[in-house]
Formats: structure tokens, sequence, C-alpha cells
């Protein structure tokens, strides 16, 4: 049966899809790519040779560090709320969404996810397994909001173009320091040195910069991967139904590296206790755990009130 797109699945469509020549990108630059950074690693890993924990680095460490140091370094307060869960659920019912059978609706896949997520041993699961009722529905309507407006934005995921949700990917496979994140779509069928590979992140609320940076990381992190870059990465934001998307080129892939490996560099240091964190006073402080006690933060706020 054809299936009959929305206006915005069709422009979505339209953004995302394949055109063109096929992309692959030379080989010399890729193999330099990652010759460089795998040095980069080799000198992390001397400096912490007698550093006792390995350092994982996710696209919210990268971005925390290069803003303000001393909340990058501030011991994580991270606490579960229907407001944080809400993409966790949406993206386990998407999940379950590409490959279940017939014609599910939000709610069907809403509840399946938080059910699946509820039995599994870890804390999200342990937290869902204990909501209220009233957690349980600000949880559940949020999530079937979000997965509401995929299905009525996004074009049906072909199977055939090897959709997968939450993917995990990571860079090296062990060592001091370790690149690590989960992309919430990736679309695209492997096929030889082509770069098939579109990764896809899924956003709420206003557009930031901050979500390139993100999709880059990851741009980087697969290429270290596998080898071999994906063509795009696009944020597709689900309250207005648009994806900002972008072409990875040998540029962005060059700038990516630079910006994550001074990154990792900085965050050694901190962690190593080299210099003193640096306060970088921003819009962040309204929301710091610090700014009680931070007399940077507190003096920014007051100017911009
Ligand atoms: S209040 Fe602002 S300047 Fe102070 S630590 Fe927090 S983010 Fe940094």
């Amino acid at each position: 049966m054809t299936r009959v797109l929305t206006p915005l699945q069709d422009k979505t469509l339209a953004v995302l899809r394949r055109s063109g020549e096929p992309v692959v990108f030379d080989r010399a630059f890729v193999d330099e790519l990652v010759a460089d950074v795998r040095e980069a690693f080799d000198h992390f890993a001397e400096r912490l040779e007698r550093h006792p924990d390995r350092l994982f680095v996710s696209k919210h460490r990268l971005s925390s560090v290069l803003g303000c140091e001393a909340q990058a370094m501030a011991p994580d307060d991270f606490a579960w709320s229907p407001a944080t869960a809400t993409g966790q659920v949406s993206h386990r019912a998407i999940q379950l969404l590409v490959n279940w059978r017939g014609e599910p609706t939000p709610v069907d896949l809403v509840d399946e996810a938080m059910a699946r997520l509820a039995d599994d041993d870890h804390s999200l699961g342990g937290w869902i397994a204990g909501l209220s009722p009233g957690d349980e529905s600000d949880l559940r309507g949020g999530a079937v909001e979000r997965v509401t407006r995929f299905m009525e934005g996004f074009p049906p995921l072909d199977r055939r173009a090897h959709p997968m949700t939450e993917a995990r990917v990571q860079w090296p496979m062990d060592g001091a320091v370790v690149m690590s994140g989960k992309v919430d779509l990736v679309i695209g069928r492997p096929h030889g040195h082509e770069s098939t590979k579109l990764i896809i992140d899924l956003k709420t609320g206003w557009r930031s910069p901050r979500h390139r940076d993100d999709l880059r990381f990851y741009a980087l992190v697969e290429t270290l991967r596998t080898g071999v870059p994906p063509r795009k990465v696009a944020s597709y934001y689900l309250d207005v139904g648009e994806a900002d998307v972008e072409d990875v080129t040998e540029g962005v892939l060059r700038s990516t590296a630079r910006r994550t490996l001074d990154a990792i560099d900085t965050y050694v240091a901190l962690t190593l206790g080299e210099r003193e964190p640096v306060k970088r006073p921003s819009r962040a402080c309204t929301w710091c755990p610090l700014l009680a006690d931070c007399a940077e933060g507190t003096a920014h706020l007051a100017v911009g009130e």
C-alpha cells in the first residue's frame, strides 16, 4: 500500500533525502584525521597514566567544558523528573514504532515504552516503576505529544534504509579517554566507502548553535569508528516540524576534531588539577547549582536584570 505523506512529511523528506552524486570522502583525508586524533589520545593517555578512572567524553561534557569550567567540574546532581525523562520515553517509543507491525497509536507506543523501561535494570527503570499517578500522567502526556509530532512530521521510516534509534556510538573501544553518546536516529544502509548515513537528533524547543556542535561530535565519532563519515547531520525540531540540515564536509570534520581535542585537553587538565577551573558567566548561571556561592555569576545576572 502506498502511503500518502502529509505536507510536513513531504517537506522533511525533501531536505533529508539523498540527491546528486554519491558522497565519497578522500581516503587519505579520513586516514589522516583518524591518525591525528589517535596521536592526541595517546598523549592524553600518557598524562592520565596515574589517574585511576577512565574519562568518558559526551557531547554534554564537551560543551560544558568549553563553557563555564567551574560548572562543568561541579558534582553531577542529576535527578529524573517527568521533564528529564520525556525524551528517553519518547525515543524508546519511536524505537518501537520502527519495527512495530500494524498501525500503532502514539499512546500504544508510549505505554509499551514505559512498561519496558520500568523493567530495565537502571536508574530510569526504577524511577518509572515508582512514579506517582501525577508524575506518570505528566510523563505519558509529554511523551505522547513528542511521538505524535514525530509521526505527523517525519516520513515513515523505510526498513531497507536500516533505521536505528537510540544508537550507541563510541570511540575508541577502550583507553584512558573514551568518546561516547547515543544518537536519536541514524538512517542509511552502509555501502562500501560511500557516505550513506544521516544522523538525526530530535529536539523540542528553540534552535541553538549547540545543537549543530552536538551533531558534528557524533559525525566525528562515527568517522573514527567506521572510517566512513556520515553524509549529513540534522536536528529535527518536533514543535515546528522542521529539520536543520548540514552536509558533512572535510572542513566540518577538521574543525570538530580541533574543538573536541581542545575540550578534552581542558578536561584532562582540570581532572588532574593542573590548573583552577575558569568561571565564565553566561545565561547558564540562572540554573547553575553553584550560583549561591558564585560572586561572578551573581554579578552577571544582576547586570542582566
Ligand atoms: S554561577 Fe555562572 S559563573 Fe558561577 S560557576 Fe555557575 S555558571 Fe559558572
